[in-house]
């Protein structure tokens, strides 16, 4: 059995007192039974977060991390840097970062390796534009954004790790991937997983569907066999909204 891991992302929004709001306010909900909650807050909010949710099961993430474990990278912060503030898990590869940030598949491979060394886990985003869904090869791309991704991955890391299909057309646009698009796209990141490396391995890996998830859609993607969760944007900046995908 795979633990539902549902992952706020918050991208570049809130500041240490609203995130501290924002927390406080989730906090003081309930989270279903079983259910794992993560929090990926801007890194200026991480030390205050891993204090906030301190005496509850939540876990905080960051939404980003650099490969080496120092050097002269302005701006960048390492993965050694994170695990000193004892982050859970890291995005890699959201297509937001692709996209703006210049992120590759091989910076992606990079990154995932460097925060395994430090314990952390990695959130692995893959996804496709509209324009190539239309064009027929998101399949390729996806399979082949996941081999990339886990390029010299040791096994035993990656049963532990969650990878994330965000399809970058329903990201933040309010459309959803059907469950069933949502779905076929999951199964495929799991099959992929098991030819490069074996069926324990992709059993155990953890595949989250993210692009507008909201507590109107959450249900139906949930009860897909391949789907183990959500990376959500949006929905994750309201606590009320966020509870709800919690308890979904
Ligand atoms: P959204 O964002 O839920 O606002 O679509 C998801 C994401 O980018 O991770």
């Amino acid at each position: 059995m795979r633990t539902p891991i549902i992952a706020g992302n918050w991208k570049m929004n809130n500041t240490i007192a609203q995130g501290k709001r924002l927390i406080e306010e989730i906090k003081s909900g309930k989270i279903k039974e079983g259910v794992e909650a993560v929090l990926c807050v801007p890194y200026t909010l991480i030390q205050g977060a891993k204090g906030y949710v301190e005496d509850t099961d939540i876990k905080i993430g960051a939404q980003n991390v650099h490969w080496e474990e120092n050097g002269a990278f302005t701006g960048e912060v390492s993965p050694v840097m994170l695990k000193e503030l004892e982050v859970d898990y890291v995005i890699i590869g959201h297509s937001e970062r692709r996209q703006y940030f210049n992120e590759t598949d091989k910076t992606v491979n990079l990154k995932v390796k460097a925060a395994i060394k430090e314990g952390i886990t990695p959130i692995v985003c893959v996804g496709e534009t509209l324009e190539q869904r239309e064009e027929g090869v998101h399949i390729d791309l996806v399979k082949n954004q996941v081999i990339e991704a886990f390029e010299g991955v040791v096994e035993e890391a990656v049963a532990n790790l969650v990878i994330a299909y965000e399809p970058i057309w329903a990201i933040g646009t309010g459309k959803t991937a059907t469950s069933d698009q949502a779905e076929e796209m999951c199964r495929l990141i799991r099959e992929t997983i098991e030819s490069i490396y074996d069926i324990k391995t992709a059993q155990a890996v953890r595949i989250q569907y993210g692009g507008s998830v909201k507590p109107d859609n959450i249900v139906e993607l949930m009860e897909k066999e391949n789907i183990d969760g959500a990376l959500v944007g949006g929905a994750s900046l309201k606590a009320e909204d966020f509870l709800k995908l919690l308890n979904y």
